[in-house]
Formats: C-alpha cells, sequence, structure tokens
C-alpha cells in the first residue's frame, strides 16, 4: 500500500493530527509495510496501580513532537521504512484470556505480512500475547529485556496470568529461547531474596541494575550482542527500568534506575541485533509529569524504529 509522508511541524502545527503515532498515516493492514505500530490498552494485569490503558493514547499525543531523522543513528525513520499506525487492538478490560487472543490475532496480522510490530502497552501482561504470535512465525525467539522486575512470577495473587508472570509462561510455552535471552535492570526490595537466582534456574541471563553499574556500559553491551547472537529477538522495554525521576508515571516504579539518556543509549548500542518485534509497557499517564514518561516512551519507540531503518539503509530489507 502506498503511505503518505505525516505533515512536517514547519507547515503544520504539531497540535493538528488525528492522534496517530509520530502524526503517521493510520493503516488496516501491514501488506506491504516494513514496521506496524499498534496499542494494546489492556491493564487489568497489573498489580499495584492501574492506568496503562491511556499508555498508547499518552505516548501517541505526546509523539507528535518526534521529527524523522535520527542524528545519532544517521537516518531518516521515515524515508527509509514504509509503516503506520493501526490503532489499538480490541482489547476486554479486566477479561485477560479475550483480550490476549485479540493482542495475538493482531500481531499475527503484522508478522504474517513480514512487517515489524512495535506495540505500545499497556501493562506487562500483554507481551505474552505478542510473543505467541511472534514465535509462532519465527520459533522461540531471545528476548531482550529491559525491566526493573524480572517478571518470571509463577503466581501472584494465586492467578497464574498478569504483569508479574508473562515470562514464565513464555518459557513454559516455548515462545522464548532461555540461552539466548537477557534480562536487565532488576533491582528493589523482593519477597523472595532468591527471585534473581530463579532467573538463572530456568536458563536465563539477569543482570541486576547493581551489576550493570559495576560492569560498565560497554560490557553489558558485549554480553547482550554474546548473548543474544543472531537468533530472532524481541526486544520488551518496560518503563519502570528508568529512574522514576525521569519516568515517575508507571505502575510498580522501583527507585535507583536508569536515566532517559542512557536507556536510549543502551537501545542505539544493539542495533546489530536481528529484532523482529518490540513493546514499550507500563506507562500510566494519569501518574506522569509534563509527560515526560510518555515522551521518554515515544523516544524509545523512535529508536526502535531507527535500528529498522539503519537495517533497511544498509541491507536493503529488515
Ligand atoms: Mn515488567
Ligand atoms: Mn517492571
Amino acid at each position: 500500500m502506498d503511505v503518505k509522508q505525516p505533515a512536517s511541524a514547519l507547515s503544520s502545527p504539531r497540535f493538528c493530527n488525528m492522534g496517530t503515532f509520530m502524526r503517521m498515516q493510520r493503516v488496516d493492514s501491514a501488506d506491504g509495510l516494513d514496521f506496524v505500530i499498534a496499542g494494546a490498552p489492556f491493564d487489568t494485569g497489573s498489580s499495584f496501580r492501574s492506568g496503562s490503558r491511556f499508555g498508547p493514547h499518552g505516548i501517541r499525543s505526546i509523539s507528535a513532537m518526534m521529527k524523522p531523522n535520527n542524528v545519532i543513528m544517521q537516518v531518516n525513520v521515515l524515508d527509509n521504512l514504509k509503516g503506520g499506525d493501526m490503532g489499538d487492538f480490541n482489547v476486554t478490560p479486566g477479561y485477560i484470556h479475550p483480550s490476549y487472543d485479540a493482542i495475538e490475532a493482531g500481531v499475527a496480522s503484522i508478522v504474517e505480512k513480514n512487517a515489524v510490530p512495535i506495540i505500545l502497552g499497556g501493562d506487562h501482561a500483554i507481551t505474552l500475547a505478542e510473543l505467541r504470535a511472534v514465535a509462532k512465525k519465527h520459533g522461540p525467539v531471545a528476548l531482550v529485556h529491559f525491566d526493573s522486575h524480572s517478571d518470571l512470577c509463577d503466581e501472584v495473587f494465586g492467578q497464574r496470568y498478569n504483569h508479574g508472570t508473562p515470562f514464565r509462561r513464555a518459557l513454559e510455552e516455548g515462545l522464548i529461547d532461555p540461552a539466548h535471552s537477557i534480562q536487565i535492570g532488576m533491582r528493589g526490595s523482593l519477597y523472595d531474596p532468591n527471585e534473581h537466582k530463579m532467573a538463572a534456574d530456568l536458563g536465563m541471563l539477569l543482570i541486576p541494575a547493581h551489576k550493570v553499574r559495576a560492569m560498565g556500559f560497554d560490557a553489558l553491551i558485549k554480553t547482550i550482542h554474546e548473548r543474544v547472537g543472531n537468533t530472532p529477538a524481541f526486544l520488551t522495554f518496560d518503563i519502570d527500568f528508568v529512574d522514576p525521576a525521569y519516568a515517575p508515571g508507571t505502575g510498580t516504579p522501583e527507585v535507583g534506575g536508569f536515566t532517559s539518556y542512557e536507556s536510549l543509549e543502551f537501545i542505539r548500542n544493539i542495533k546489530e541485533l536481528n529484532f523482529v518485534g518490540f513493546d514499550v509497557v507500563e506507562v500510566l499517564p494519569a501518574y506522569d509529569h509534563g509527560e515526560i514518561t510518555a515522551y521518554l516512551a515515544a523516544n524509545l519507540v523512535f529508536e526502535f524504529l531507527s535500528i529498522l531503518a539503519v537495517k533497511k539503509k544498509e541491507k536493503g530489507a529488515i
């Protein structure tokens, strides 16, 4: 399909828009596209504050500020890529399994057309449904997981499906390849002092925030590359990876996190990986201030797009 370029803010003010990401064209199908952005506004998998159902709306609203050139990555995301915003998947508030079906079907409609899904959450429970669709297409993926929590619990409140359990279920369902997966940034007080060790017992590599600090930036980037290799990879970014000073609008904040700049730098420096899907989750506009959390999320999505654009520019295909 033909995709129209968004209006430039040099001729059309940013606040004049239809509420799509970066004022992109709304698309109904992924046919012929490189990427599709879609929202999964489900938040009743969350254990503390709810409200990330408004995350996609908040991220899209402030994304009107984004411009297409990534100076650091030396790429124009809109010149090099064809894509658009599909709107939101039709989730059912309070009912996780029908919501999972809607999200899985929506993501499947994107990956089946060989486009890369970029999903705006929603709480982190949604990622299980995305992984079901992505793994059906690509096989078990390498999970590249930025978060202050491992989300590997077996049960929360005695329940198996919520935002504390998605990656335990994904492992059980064979959706992720633990030997090539990595979890980065975990921190905060815990009920089970062995929670981080549990990741290793499940075959995952978990690097808590204090170890990221101790090993340093370059060593972390090298470790991610060594771990993931060329395995098809899914990047999931829980905004609570970032310190609440930079990202207050989230459901289960943990202090002692990373800055906005560091977060963008982590993403920029893993651009060589073979990414087949992305999401950014747990943005709660009601707890945000000055839209800084939503704006960071929009910028993270811009870095995801830049990774795809660099690959397309260099290799002619994603
Ligand atoms: Mn999470
Ligand atoms: Mn988290």
